[in-house]
């Protein structure tokens, strides 16, 4: 067999521009991508026509939480292996976790901690970026790079739960960056204004009036807005490279727009819940909690205007580079632990099966963005900026054979019951989306073949962990 498979006749989308053309796999790599038509009659194991669907490169999730401990009697409800297959489910075939160390545990006892949690659970690939919690952490970042873990998370809020950076381990965080290569991801919140808000707010009369709206009522836009531009303050003044995460507000938008037109290294991240919800769904009288995350859905406005951050993807103006899920899944029961209290809901919404789906279906089916600018945000501007641009994000020879294909005839109602996520409920119940991968394929597997996981044989825990490069 010259092929183990080929894909033929489909519509190629990449970063910088789409053309029919025919891609041939071996051993797990691309190995031709050529004009439609070249490979047919070429000898393999498996022929995909794929006329008249669209072929993109598998999608990097940066931001995911699976099987993740949040206190003694909650974990999230998925782990590597329902995450996984939801990922696959949903065209994302490389998925970046978060390693955090327990108190006391050096950063290596908590890369071993969540390769026990990963190695052969995973149905695709899977690396993590390294939470720094502790001063001493930062002597041991450069170990870190030589493991293939290249980034760096940083919490500015977060203290009851020992995760907490203050600013100036912040500063030194970065300016380490720019000395080893490295970049740091950090989530921007204002821990003091946060804190008050929350603390003169925690009363029993008013959340017996405002119920779960109290969760979006005491962390307005600012809360973030101040907080991300202390940030990039800090990256400007140590020219450290800064990807602030699950960025939610306009306010956000607008200062990583001034600050990259003035050379500042940094960039953004924003996920599908602020771009197709808003904190309406806060009044939800059954079940408003449910949709509690951190940082929570905001105003339309901010839809709006992340929405239009995505649209300048691709080009001299880029604003944010990518879109992750954030996915941090709890079922119903776990939520309903919160009784009443807004400070009590564990936060976090499930994700992996829709991100792509709803950027398919709300970025480029409603004329937003191009299928190239859905390639780069959910694929090509994560390998690159995560440190595995020379091996995922783009159909091309001598790539990892990570493709998904996509029906742009498809739809269907999203109904939790058929997503692989174990949460019992989606936050996206009933919205119609297209996008959902046809058939995905993970290093030269077929994991996902006509909307269903591919269950037996080799491809079960075939996802590997990914040695990532720093800068150089
Ligand atoms: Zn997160």
């Amino acid at each position: 067999m010259e092929f183990d498979l080929v894909v033929l006749n489909g519509t190629l989308h990449q970063a910088h521009g789409s053309q029919p053309g025919d891609i041939g796999v071996r051993d797990g790599e691309i190995v031709e991508v050529v004009p439609a038509g070249i490979l047919a009659g070429r000898s393999a194991g498996r022929v995909i026509e794929a006329a008249g669907l669209d072929v993109i490169p598998g999608c990097i999730d940066p931001h995911v939480h699976l099987d993740l401990k949040i206190s003694d009697a909650i974990t999230t409800c998925d782990d590597f292996e329902s995450g996984s297959r939801a990922a696959a489910c949903g065209g994302i075939t490389t998925l970046i976790d978060f390693a955090t160390p327990e108190p006391g545990e050096t950063l290596q006892q908590a890369h071993d901690a969540w390769l026990a949690r990963a190695d052969g659970n995973s149905l695709v690939d899977y690396a993590w970026h390294m939470c720094l919690t502790d001063d001493s952490h930062l002597h041991q970042i450069d170990e870190m790079l030589r493991l293939g873990i290249p980034t760096f998370k940083e919490f500015m809020i977060y203290e009851e739960r020992g995760l907490r950076s203050d600013d100036g381990r912040i500063l030194e965080t970065l300016r380490m960056m720019k000395q080893l290569g490295g970049m740091l991801l950090l989530h921007a919140e204002s821990p003091e204004v946060l804190d008050h808000l929350v603390a003169t707010r925690h009363d029993r009369e008013l959340m017996q009036r405002y119920g779960a709206r109290l969760h979006a009522m005491t962390r307005p836009d600012y809360v973030e807005a101040e907080a991300v531009q202390r940030a990039i303050l800090w990256s400007e003044v140590t020219g450290g490279p800064l990807y602030l995460v699950h960025l939610s507000t306009a306010r956000s938008a607008d200062l990583i727009e001034a600050a990259r037109k003035r050379g500042v290294p940094v960039t953004g991240e924003t996920c599908p819940q602020y771009l197709v919800l808003d904190d309406s769904v806060f009044e939800r009288e059954e079940d408003g909690h449910v949709f509690a995350s951190c940082p929570q859905v905001k105003k339309p406005g901010d839809s709006e205007r992340l929405w239009a951050a995505l649209e300048a993807a691709g080009s001299a103006h880029e604003i944010l580079s990518t879109v992750g899920t954030d996915t941090c899944s709890f079922t119903r029961a776990q939520k309903d632990t919160w009784g009443g209290d807004f400070t009590k809901i564990p936060m976090g919404l499930p994700g992996l099966d829709t991100m792509v789906p709803i950027m398919y279906t709300h970025g480029v089916q409603t004329g937003r963005l191009t299928m190239n600018q859905l390639v780069s945000l959910c694929s090509t501007n994560a390998a690159n900026l995560m440190g595995l641009g020379d091996r995922k994000g783009s159909l091309q020879a001598g790539y990892d054979a990570d493709i998904v294909i996509i029906d742009p005839e498809h739809k269907k109602a999203v109904d939790w019951r058929s997503l692989q996520s174990r949460c019992d409920w989606s936050p996206y119940q009933g919205m119609e989306l297209g996008g959902f991968a046809k058939m995905t394929i993970a290093r030269g597997r077929v994991v996902v073949d006509e909307y269903e996981v591919v269950e037996e044989g080799e491809a079960v825990g075939c996802g590997e962990f990914l040695r990532r490069k720093g800068r150089g």
